[in-house]
């Protein structure tokens, strides 16, 4: 089942469209992402989901509720961690999250056993009774996440949920993320332009460029979908080299470029012991070989026709 799903839904600013008739589609309890450069309409599409935005046009859902005419119903069912950091340095963890318990109305008597599962999925409870003010970047984001998880929605929306934490930093906040998502059954719909947070920790990803979702699977069938591996030889004698190894069948396409020769194959790894027979039956010395599987940014230029920063 799809706990998310739009049907041409769109954005308009004043004459730019910022959201082009997107149709989404999110499976309950995943972890999904869309993937695009900074401009790409990937906050707004979301604060559309949230009911923070109204559609131009088009139509959404989330946990079966239509966004405009129920959400109320949508608000109650999400959690959101959005892009504007919003903790108070003065109060501790833990306050911030009864604060939140509170106005999201957790009822009283459950309240104080929900911030401890929550502190302990975040893994706060040593710091729940410091001040924000003494947390590292990373234990804010959690406390961020954990806020939004207090009442329990079924989906979680996190807006580049790790947007300016340093690389060892944003692995930690993955782990948190699987961990909630397995834990809490929570759908989280995350946007990033990280390639490698797509790539690492969803489950499916989207492909949004100027206001439009261009491709949308999981991560694996995206890069497979792409085919070709690319093996780059070095090759003595390279011109005659690529001459002969251009023609074998499994050859989708040789390139040639001073003495180093890229082949576009499939199933690269089988590939490299036969490549290397053919090169010393024929008397060619091969000074390296070096194998490549196509990667999810080069599924994003095949789709979008430039860089993730090219849009910028
Ligand atoms: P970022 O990660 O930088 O927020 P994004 O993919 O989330 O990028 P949006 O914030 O959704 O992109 O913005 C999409 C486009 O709509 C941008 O060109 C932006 O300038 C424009 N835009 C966003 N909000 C408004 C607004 N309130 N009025 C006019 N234009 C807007």
């Amino acid at each position: 089942m799809n706990i998310i799903e739009t049907e041409a839904i769109s954005k308009r600013y004043d004459d730019f469209l910022a959201v082009n008739r997107v149709d989404l589609q999110v499976p309950e309890d995943s972890i999904y992402g869309v993937l695009g450069p900074n401009g790409a309409g990937k906050t707004t599409l979301i604060s559309m989901l949230c009911t923070i935005l109204h559609p131009t046009s088009g139509r959404g859902w989330v946990n079966g509720y239509d966004i405009v005419r129920e959400s109320k119903k949508v608000r109650e069912s999400i959690g959101i961690v959005f892009q504007s950091r919003a903790l108070d340095d003065i109060l501790t963890g833990r306050e911030h999250l009864e604060m939140h318990a509170a106005l999201y109305g957790v009822p009283g008597d459950i309240r104080k056993q929900r911030i401890e599962e929550v502190l302990e999925l975040i893994a706060l409870g040593d710091k729940a009774d410091e001040y924000v003010k003494t947390y590292s970047g990373g234990m804010k984001r959690r406390l961020e996440i954990g806020r939004g998880l207090i009442h329990h929605p079924r989906v979680l929306f996190l807006d580049e949920p790790t947007l300016g934490l340093d690389p060892q930093t944003r692995e930690s906040i993955w782990k948190y993320i699987r961990k909630l998502n397995r834990e809490e059954d929570v759908t989280v719909l995350l946007t990033t332009h990280y390639m490698e947070e797509a790539d690492k920790l969803c489950d499916e990803v989207a492909i949004m460029s100027r206001g439009r979702i261009i491709k949308a699977d999981a991560p694996r069938n995206l890069k497979r979908e792409l085919g070709a591996d690319k093996i780059t030889v070095k090759v003595d004698r390279a011109g005659e080299f690529y001459e002969l190894i251009g023609k074998q069948d499994y050859v989708r396409e040789a390139f040639i470029s001073g003495d180093e020769i890229k082949l576009l194959v499939e199933a690269g790894e089988n590939l490299i012991p036969e490549i290397v027979n053919f090169a010393a039956a024929r008397g060619f010395y091969i000074r390296s070989v070096e194998l490549e599987h196509p990667t999810l940014e080069d599924v994003f230029i095949k789709y979008t026709g430039s860089g993730i920063g090219g849009e910028a």
